[in-house]
């Protein structure tokens, strides 16, 4: 009885101060990958020039097109179906009774981010404008507890993510679009990073620059400031779905795959990081299921309210492909604070709950 009693106030007390084991977050967006491509690979009805406008038909079916679903979205994401989906979680497959969906009507990018880092759906945001969000994204909350101070940073592609994130209001580092990186290991590191950025074409404009960029000066600051909790928002697969170009738009869902495993690893390499970091990976919206409208998303567009989203980390079951759980974009902010031991509902009551069965 009494080894019986000692055993109890053992598995209360281990339930009681049962800790999280993350200590930082890596938060990564790809703008408007489709889950079908992600969950199926290569779509067949986009691989040619009148749908896709693939350039090299041939070369493309070779480096992205198997048989087998499996085979092909192992092909496109590596490390999403090899690494992720094997130690982590990943929601939003229809075909297993998992779907995963936008709470905003809109169907497009401001709408879409603001939802799935503030965990509410604000009506006054309706446009992709500059409007600084009224509501606190959970970067901003952890930037304001102690602990974090200095330690939550943000780097996007896309200028709108200054707002997005309300730099001015909430002090996070953020640095976007063409900005020149001002954080590096050492001067000459940063010179480089800067004279390499210098060297790409402004293809979209001043508002949005290529991923490699944005990458490139995450992965810099990383390996100098160690922050603790690290945005990346990349979107260079939405612009090429944009311009059509299924054949751009799969090389840079691989591209981005890439990209998340590298920092995954340099991170593991890192005392900082090893056994103590999560990774939450999701999308702004989806698009179009079809050969005509997969270019397209919005209000109108059926299907784009359809995304996926990605966890792993030390805290998080690896229960692989989830089945029969509904999630909504609106439960990444909670999630990605909740990971921390932190409760975003004490800034944010009506945000929604942490994605279901991610914490053990
Ligand atoms: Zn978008």
């Amino acid at each position: 009885m009494r080894a019986l009693t000692s055993l109890l106030v053992l598995l209360l007390a281990g339930h009681l101060f049962a800790q999280r084991k993350t200590e930082n977050v890596l938060l990564v967006t790809l703008d408007g990958l489709r889950w079908q491509d992600v969950f199926t690979g290569a779509d067949n009805r986009m691989m040619n020039k009148p749908d896709g406008g693939v350039k090299e038909i041939r070369q493309l079916r070779k480096d992205f097109y198997r048989g087998d679903a499996e085979a092909r979205r192992a092909l496109l994401m590596p490390f999403l179906w090899e690494v992720v989906a094997k130690q982590g979680q990943i929601f939003g497959d229809p075909s297993r009774r998992a779907r995963a969906v936008l709470t905003n009507p809109h169907k497009f990018s401001y709408p879409g981010y603001s939802e799935l880092l503030t965990g509410v759906v604000d009506e006054r945001i309706k446009s992709n404008n500059k409007l600084p969000n009224p509501n606190v994204t959970v970067l901003e909350f952890l930037h304001g507890l102690p602990g974090y101070g200095g330690q939550v940073a943000a780097f996007s592609g896309w200028d709108v993510h200054e707002f997005i994130l309300n730099e001015q209001r909430s002090g996070i580092f953020c640095e976007v679009a063409w900005d020149p990186a001002t954080v590096a290991r050492t001067p000459a590191r940063l010179a480089a990073l800067n004279r390499s950025a210098r060297a790409l074409p402004h293809y979209w404009g001043e508002w949005f620059c290529f991923d490699v960029v944005t990458y490139a000066r995450a992965r810099e600051y990383v390996l100098s400031e160690t922050p603790r909790v690290l945005y990346l928002a990349l979107g260079e697969t939405d612009e090429w779905a944009h311009a059509r170009r299924y054949d751009m738009y799969l090389q840079m869902a691989r591209r981005n795959d890439e990209m998340v495993r590298d920092l995954w690893e340099t991170m593991q390499g890192m005392e900082q990081y090893r056994g103590k970091t999560s990774l939450v990976l999701t999308v702004d919206h989806g698009r179009g299921r079809n050969e005509r409208d997969w270019t397209d998303h919005g209000a109108e567009v059926e299907g784009a309210e359809e995304v996926w989203m990605a966890v792993m980390g030390p805290d998080t079951p690896p229960l692989g492909v989830r089945e029969g759980v509904q999630a909504t974009q609106a439960m990444v902010a909670a999630t990605v604070a909740a990971l921390l031991g932190e409760d975003l509902a004490s800034v944010t009551p009506a945000a929604a709950g942490a994605l279901p069965g991610v914490l053990r």
